[in-house]
């Protein structure tokens, strides 16, 4: 029988934790926007390491430079070129459509050529791409997710970022208890799980950040779980805005709803 359960994916818990507005206003009012810049930017380097690890996964070399940078500027420029567009900012319109599309080019050519150098030759692929459906039981939904590279030993996820991590990014991070749940109810076993960055400083660099959870860690993810099943099911949807400080995602920069969010553009009268 086919299962009819939503599914809930991290990209969707993540957003309800750091803003339940952008949730509701995405999720349950089906308000979709264009990704950002850096959305796509990361989207094009994704596309390009799915295809250099599945030549090394099929022929046991990786492919050739220049084909994988390829497929990164193509993701790019298709993301441009669609009808859904990219959702660019007030900053980002003033220095010119182009000028953006050309450096999120740039960047996505770049973080590709610096994964196929250092981060490709360390992965052994067994499984790209690896998607994932979990039944916790007795949730309104079930968990759902893709595994970047399953090596058999270890899972990878791919990361871009401006910065470096911080070193205990990985030993905190709820994405990874997650697949690692996942993998332990599909496999039998916890595996060790890393974080392969790709760092976007001048001279690009990676960084990788290992782990490995305890059984005893996966507890407290189904607790928070089953908060935010609650919130979602109760229609709790506070306002990032709402926090002391306001965090730096709740800024027209980053969030697409800002100019229409009740929350913060008090375009709405409010009957006193
Ligand atoms: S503007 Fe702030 S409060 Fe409103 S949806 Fe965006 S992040 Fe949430």
């Amino acid at each position: 029988m086919p299962n009819s359960k939503p599914q809930l994916h991290w990209s969707q818990i993540s957003m309800y934790t750091k803003c339940a507005e952008q949730f509701r206003r995405r999720y349950v009012l089906g308000e979709i926007l264009p990704p950002g810049v850096g959305a796509v930017s990361g989207t094009g380097m994704h596309r390009a390491v799915e295809l250099d690890l599945t030549r090394k996964l099929e022929t046991g070399e990786l492919a050739p430079e220049e084909e994988v940078t390829e497929k990164a500027r193509d993701a790019v420029v298709g993301a441009f070129d669609s009808p859904e567009g990219v959702f660019l900012s007030d900053d980002e319109k003033a220095e010119g459509k182009d000028k953006v599309k050309a450096a999120a080019i740039d960047a996505a050519v770049v973080c590709a050529a610096t994964h196929h150098q250092e981060l490709a030759p360390l992965a052994k692929p067994r499984i790209i791409e690896r998607k994932w459906v979990l039944d916790l039981g007795g949730f309104p939904f079930d968990l759902s997710g893709t595994i970047d590279c399953d090596d058999g030993e270890a899972i990878w996820d791919w990361k871009t970022a401006k910065r470096s991590p911080a070193e205990d990014e990985a030993e905190q991070s709820g994405q990874i208890t997650m697949y690692s749940l996942a993998k332990l109810t599909l496999d039998g076993e916890i595996p060790t799980a890393r974080l392969g960055y790709v760092v976007k400083t001048k001279v690009p660099k990676t960084v990788v950040l290992e782990t490995r959870r305890e059984k005893r860690e996966f507890a407290p993810l189904v607790r928070a779980l089953e908060r935010i099943a609650d919130g979602i099911d109760k229609q709790v949807f506070p306002f990032a805005a709402s926090m002391a400080p306001r965090p730096w995602w709740c800024h027209p920069k980053w969030c697409g709803y800002y100019k229409t969010c009740e929350g913060v553009c008090n375009k709405v009268s409010v009957a006193v």
